[in-house]
């Protein structure tokens, strides 16, 4: 449902106000910036991202898929968001980012992203950032590092490569507590669930 569409981000209906949640997040900005001292390069709108993000992870967690949310967003404008739908789709690269760059570039009716930040809840793998750079995306903001399939910082830098013909600001650790607590969370709770299946069937 969420994974469609530019949706205007909440806060700019509110009159021109600014964001309802700007001051909550330039709290968390300050605490990010505490820890991440190199990363000024974080805007609130960036934690406003993220958090949307998280919501779309949990969306994910709901119908049983692995909880990664990403959304794709150029100024202030959303121009898309998605959820991991690897499950749902049958599809191997139904990774959040994936689906959510297919949909902005639909909605700007270009493959190049010029311009275009991705805020994602998980360090992306080699397709993600692959396709960030294919993409030519301008940004890249995630949340929980990957030591088992980060590309951008962990095992590999693909987005910050200079052997390659695009490269992209990348910033790591955005709420990473919170991404990553969603992934420990989601699956805790199904070897919990497959532990009693086992029992059931042997019982
Ligand atoms: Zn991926």
């Amino acid at each position: 449902m969420s994974s469609s569409s530019r949706a205007g981000h909440p806060g700019r209906r509110n009159g021109g106000k600014g964001h309802r949640c700007l001051q909550r997040h330039n709290q968390q900005l300050a605490q990010h910036r505490l820890h991440h001292a190199r990363d000024e390069r974080i805007e609130p709108f960036d934690i406003c991202m993220m958090e949307r993000a998280i919501v779309l992870a949990r969306q994910a967690a709901a119908t049983g898929e692995v909880p990664v949310g990403a959304v794709v967003y150029r100024g202030e404008e959303i121009l898309a968001e998605a959820s991991n739908n690897r499950e749902a789709s049958s599809d191997p690269t139904g990774h959040a980012e994936m689906v959510a760059l297919r949909i902005a570039g639909r909605n700007i009716e270009a493959w190049r992203l010029q311009g275009c930040s991705v805020a994602v809840t998980l360090e992306p793998c080699p397709m993600c950032a692959g396709a960030m750079v294919n993409g030519r995306v301008g940004r890249l903001v995630y949340g929980a590092s990957d030591p088992k399939a980060g590309a951008c910082d962990t095992l590999y830098e693909i987005t910050t490569d200079p052997r390659l013909n695009h490269r992209l600001e990348t910033i790591g650790g955005v709420l990473a507590d919170r991404c990553a607590g969603l992934l420990s969370d989601f699956f805790r709770k199904r070897r919990a669930e497959r532990k009693k299946a086992r029992a059931r069937r042997s019982g």
